[in-house]
């Protein structure tokens, strides 16, 4: 079938709308006719090559809700109707190590990303979700609980799994010391999420105007990384330090405010690196780690999370057409906290 999209042919030009063919509903697959459809950075990150060179024409788009308009006939969670929701893989080998562990996002054959990548043939190219639908195998889609609204519930297929992946991981608990760096979309649900762990939260901005919706988010405390007696005043105070920053930044200055043996888990991904000194890490034997989305299990269970909890992300629902300038305003920091493509404009 044909579902109206928006795409860019090259790292230098806008989104414009375009035509994608999408594939016959196969017996395992899902058809979903998207209702709300998240911009992450990443987005912006890949379709300007900034990661390295990017495959064109790329509809971008990961973080999709939806409904089911079809299922095919081994489809045994979905019916025509449901509440569905995709991230940011629609397959993997589902063979290798990870993928029998169910870390389906550290497959070694690479997972089919949503978009910007190929399905596992590793020739039909993958478009993602600025558009009207996709088809996407059982397996990689998830239940959006009905008590979610749509809007609000799409970026949590990506900026809510990435941030409750790595809290989970990291055992975050009640009465925690947690620090978040950053507060976009991803920064914004980790401070939602870790709040609703029991964590005593401090959100570290570069945006003295961010210190009320901080707050109001659930982040007890709210420091500016802009200010150097910042770091002075909370070395050693954390247990895990989510750090969401989207620009190079000095990961030593974050270290510092671990406890020993605390955490720091780096989910935002700068387009240049940025040096660690060992010092950094050897001081209270503290621990630098990374964190790549989260699997599909973790994805059901961040939305079952948000469900029970009542909460989705901030978000600013946008038409298709606005969709270049909602980018613009992402790289100017203008965003609360995130903008959703209402699908039906595409
Ligand atoms: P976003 O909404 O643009 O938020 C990024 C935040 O970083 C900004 O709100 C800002 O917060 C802070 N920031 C921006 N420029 C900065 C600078 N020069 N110095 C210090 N802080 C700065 O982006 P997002 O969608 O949340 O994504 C954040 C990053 O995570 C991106 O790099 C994205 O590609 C990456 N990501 C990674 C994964 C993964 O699997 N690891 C998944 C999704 C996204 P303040 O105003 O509060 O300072
Ligand atoms: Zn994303
Ligand atoms: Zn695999």
């Amino acid at each position: 079938m044909r579902a109206r999209a928006y795409a860019t042919t090259a790292a230098d030009q806008p989104l414009a709308p375009f035509t994608v063919e999408r594939r016959e509903v196969g017996p395992a697959d899902v058809l979903i006719e998207l209702i709300a459809s998240g911009i992450c950075h990443s987005d912006l990150h890949q379709a300007r090559s900034e990661w390295g060179p990017a495959k064109y024409p790329m509809v971008p788009g990961h973080e999709i809700v939806g409904r089911v308009a079809a299922v095919g006939a081994q489809v045994t969670r979905f019916k025509v109707g449901d509440l569905a929701g995709v991230g940011c893989m629609v397959d993997s080998c589902r063979a290798c190590r990870p993928c029998a562990q169910g870390d389906e996002q550290f497959c070694e054959q690479t997972p089919a990303w949503t978009y910007n990548g190929t399905e596992m043939d590793r020739k039909t190219p993958t478009f993602g979700g600025y558009s009207t639908h996709v088809v996407v195998t059982e397996h990689f889609v998830v239940k959006v609980p009905e008590g979610l609204d749509p809007f609000a519930a799409a970026p949590v297929l990506c900026a809510g799994v990435t941030t409750f992946s790595p809290l989970r991981e990291w055992g975050c608990k009640q009465g925690d010391q947690v620090a978040v760096v950053g507060l976009g979309g991803l920064g914004h649900m980790a401070v939602k999420l870790a709040a609703a762990m029991g964590a005593e939260v401090t959100l570290l901005s570069t945006s003295p105007g961010k210190q009320a919706d901080a707050t109001r988010l659930g982040a007890a405390n709210f420091e500016l990384s802009t200010d150097r007696t910042t770091f002075k005043k909370l070395a050693r105070r954390f247990d895990l330090i989510i750090d969401t920053v989207s620009a190079a930044h000095d990961y030593n200055a974050y270290l510092n405010l671990l406890r020993p043996r605390g955490a720091m888990v780096v989910v935002g991904v700068p387009p240049t690196p940025s040096p660690v000194s060992a010092f950094s890490l050897i001081a209270g034997n503290r621990r630098l780690a990374g964190s790549s989305i989260g699997n599909m299990r973790q994805t059901q269970e961040v939305l079952d999370f948000c469900a029970q909890h009542r909460f989705g992300a901030d978000v600013e629902v946008i038409k298709a057409a606005d969709v270049n300038d909602a980018w613009e305003r992402m790289v100017k920091n203008d965003v609360k906290y995130r903008f959703v493509i209402d699908a039906k404009t595409f």
